[in-house]
């Protein structure tokens, strides 16, 4: 991993390198953040003076300290079903336009995150998600990854039964229970990965490969959704977009799995880093 990786500490922005961090309002006497969704506004001038930074030498803070690297996005994307061996276990046709819902923003949580088990059914979803670092309205395929800043983990846990409770699925409103969207640990320049468009993706539970593929697997790939989602809503720098989890979800296995107080779900992207996610009893009253 090279480069500068942005990240939040105690909610301010912060640059990160393997061995040490910068606060980056500190670091620019005020030009940039503290607040980490100012950056997006101006990402190209803040990338550029981002590379140039070094290290304060206070050393690299531990994941469990760090939040979402975008905590208030204004728009999250989510697609579904965008890997084919995914799209097979869920009986769905893979023809036809991407599957988007969103995951409203107030279930985002941080790399290392207590979620309460306030379904019966819940379960994991590894996915990469993209933060937009530049305005896209009617952008081409081509152009697709000129208007992403970075990449990350993500978790998008689901409570199957609310998601599919009702006439009609009810995604978003499954996929958004509080801590359903750990991010992180930091968002990674797509140009310091060897491959952007080919990145090993896995999830286990209590140490049990659960899910594991390669983004180059997408059905739709970054740039195609870029092009797709613009064409219908503008990217606002800061957005998120959640890309599609890979085969192996529990609530396809036979017989299903789900999540368990106390179970331990670790999300991996090489060349990106790691999501730590501990299940918890739910709350009184849940
Ligand atoms: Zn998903």
């Amino acid at each position: 991993m090279s480069g500068p990786r942005l990240a939040t500490l105690e909610g301010r922005a912060i640059v990160m390198w393997e061995s040490g961090h910068a606060d980056v309002a500190r670091s620019s006497a005020g030009r940039w953040g503290p607040d980490p969704r100012t950056l997006f506004d101006d990402w190209d001038r803040f990338r550029e003076w981002a590379r140039g930074l070094a290290p304060n030498g206070d050393g690299a803070p531990s994941p469990d300290r760090l939040g979402a690297p975008v905590p208030e996005p204004r728009q999250v994307f989510a697609i579904g079903l965008n890997y084919r061996a995914h799209a097979a276990e869920a009986g769905y046709d893979t023809s036809g336009l991407p599957q988007v819902f969103t995951k409203f923003p107030s279930c985002l949580a941080g790399p290392v995150s207590r979620v309460a088990a306030v379904s019966p059914r819940l379960d994991w979803e590894v996915e990469l998600v993209v933060a937009v670092g530049r305005r896209a309205e009617r952008v081409e395929e081509e152009r697709g990854w000129d208007h992403v800043a970075g990449v990350m983990v993500g978790q998008d846990l689901s409570a199957r039964d609310v998601q599919l409770a009702g006439a009609s699925p009810q995604w978003s409103l499954g996929k958004s229970f509080p801590g359903f969207g750990p991010t992180g640990p930091w968002l990674v320049d797509p140009e310091d990965l060897d491959d952007r468009d080919d990145l090993p993706i896995e999830c286990s539970v209590n140490g049990e490969v659960m899910q594991q593929a390669r983004t180059s697997q997408l059905i739709w790939s970054v740039p195609q959704l870029v092009a797709r989602l613009s064409a219908v809503c503008p990217l606002l720098p800061g957005d998120l977009v959640f890309t599609g989890t890979p085969a192996g979800v529990g609530n396809r296995r036979d017989p299903p799995v789900y999540l368990q107080p106390g179970d331990r779900l670790l999300s991996r992207v090489g060349g990106v880093g790691e999501l730590v996610t501990e299940i918890v009893g739910p709350p009184p009253g849940a």
